[in-house]
């Protein structure tokens, strides 16, 4: 999927020093030379084509003059319209070299991601998925956020049905094959509690400790789910720095 592709570019570029406002604008000519359009930018009158949340924001962080530097965490969440169907997807980077509790929340995170998609099977109910991610990310002591939830995707950014990070098994609709849903959980280091900043958007911790964000879309089938939007672009591109 092109946001894959559009998120290893990405990759190639963070590193201390640049703005989180260039990395949006190489997100956006990279999605329109490649014929599709941003998802996000004018979404609900949101302004840019990535969301971009360091550290502490959870999500929908709006890109701005920002100067990343040496050990901040970078979630970039992106999403693109190419011939009618949507794509979305995030990912978290370490800007540098992080600290080691950063890496945990990002190792723990990515495989609270890896257990929701084990659990995205048809005939399961969204609960299934809902509580896999839960039990990992609690696991390792973290909190999951309430606030915010993955969802059906297709001709929309967000249909139903609604797949939360928290949950019972054996609750919520059943899952049928060909389903489109994203899974993204939103992990935080410390207490689950978010607020939401002045500028509308941005989502952060409460108590101001880090938060991770990974999400794929995933297709439902019989057995394991096709992940539409793999990480292998932006590993590739992680692995040769
Ligand atoms: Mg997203
Ligand atoms: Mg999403």
């Amino acid at each position: 999927m092109l946001v894959s592709r559009t998120l290893a570019e990405v990759a190639a570029i963070i590193r201390p020093g640049i703005t989180t406002l260039y990395l949006d604008k190489i997100a956006e000519t990279f999605i329109r030379d490649n014929g599709a359009v941003p998802a996000f930018k004018g979404y609900g009158g949101f302004p840019n084509t990535l969301c971009t949340s360091v550290n502490d924001e959870v999500v929908h962080g709006i890109p701005s003059d920002y100067i990343l530097k040496e050990g901040d965490i970078l979630s970039v969440d992106c999403g693109v319209i190419l011939n009618g169907w949507y794509g979305d997807s995030a990912y978290t980077f370490p800007v540098g070299v992080i600290s080691d509790e950063k890496r945990r929340l990002l190792e723990y995170t990515r495989a609270s991601l890896e257990e929701g998609v084990k659990a995205a099977i048809a005939g399961n109910r969204i609960g299934d998925i809902s509580n896999a991610v839960q039990t990992m990310a609690e696991s390792g002591g973290y909190s999951v956020v309430r606030e915010l939830v993955g969802h059906g995707l297709g001709r929309k950014l967000h249909e139903q049905p609604e797949v939360a990070n928290w949950g019972k098994k054996g609750t919520g609709p059943k899952m049928e094959k060909g389903l489109v849903v994203c899974i993204e959980p939103m992990i935080n280091a410390g207490r689950k509690e978010t607020i939401q900043m002045r500028d509308g958007w941005t989502i952060k911790t409460a108590d101001g400790a880090a938060s991770a964000h990974f999400e794929y879309a995933v297709a439902i089938d019989r057995g394991r789910a096709d992940v539409l939007t793999t990480f292998e672009f932006i590993e590739e591109v992680l692995n040769k720095m």
